[in-house]
């Protein structure tokens, strides 16, 4: 095969991770058709169970990258079909704080990743699945960094990391939130445990 250099490898790339982001939304899509809900509305029942997840309307539209309109007609159809509360703050009237009924926190509990697309990844070599992760990693702090996306609970961004504290090890970085040493196979891009960096805000309500 000849190399063709009017096919760079950026566009190559790309058209590769649009085939994969596909993939992931048809997941996604057929998981909540089996709910009887949205995509959007499911993303909205898993995200309010995250620890430290802002459960305001406004907090959840900047988590998703969302606008507040959009989030609140999903919300109204959640709290409609009994997944969700919703009450107006005692400070700020313009503020709505959400919380999950017992079923939808049943149903977020319930939500696990597509065994498909696990038993893809357990294909990839050791080092394939640790390449990746670096990669993804990457990607995502080149996103944040630009605003296209919120900032992640990753170890990249987190108050409690510190990066090659170690540097000979192969644990070279130290997590302050359970002092201990990890490696980059262990880095998280959703931890349960992340804290912002002083300064930094993860969203604005
Ligand atoms: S608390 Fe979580 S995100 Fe922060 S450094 Fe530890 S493992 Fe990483």
């Amino acid at each position: 095969m000849r190399y063709d250099e009017s096919f760079p490898i950026e566009e190559r790339l790309l058209f590769g991770l649009e085939q994969v982001v596909q993939a992931v939304g048809f997941l996604s899509e057929r998981r909540s058709r089996d709910c009887a809900l949205s995509a959007l509305q499911l993303r909205i029942v898993t995200t309010l169970l995250k620890k430290g997840a802002k459960r305001t309307v406004g907090g959840v539209a900047e988590e998703l990258s969302l606008t507040p309109a959009t989030v609140s007609d999903a919300v109204a159809s959640l709290v409609r079909k009994g997944f969700l509360s919703k009450k107006q703050g005692t400070e700020d009237a313009r503020v709505s704080h959400l919380s999950l009924s017992p079923r939808g926190k049943r149903l977020a509990l319930s939500q696990t990743a597509p065994g498909e697309l696990v038993d893809l990844i357990r294909t990839l070599s050791k080092g394939e699945r640790e390449s990746l992760l670096l990669v993804l990693i990457k990607l995502i702090r080149g996103f944040q960094e630009r605003g296209m996306i919120p900032i992640a609970r990753m170890c990249a961004n987190c108050r409690f990391f510190s990066p090659n504290a170690y540097p000979d090890s192969v644990k070279p970085h130290h997590c302050g939130f359970v002092e201990a040493p990890f490696g980059d196979r262990e880095l998280r891009i959703e931890c349960p445990d992340y804290a912002a960096p002083t300064g930094l805000k993860m969203s604005k309500q």
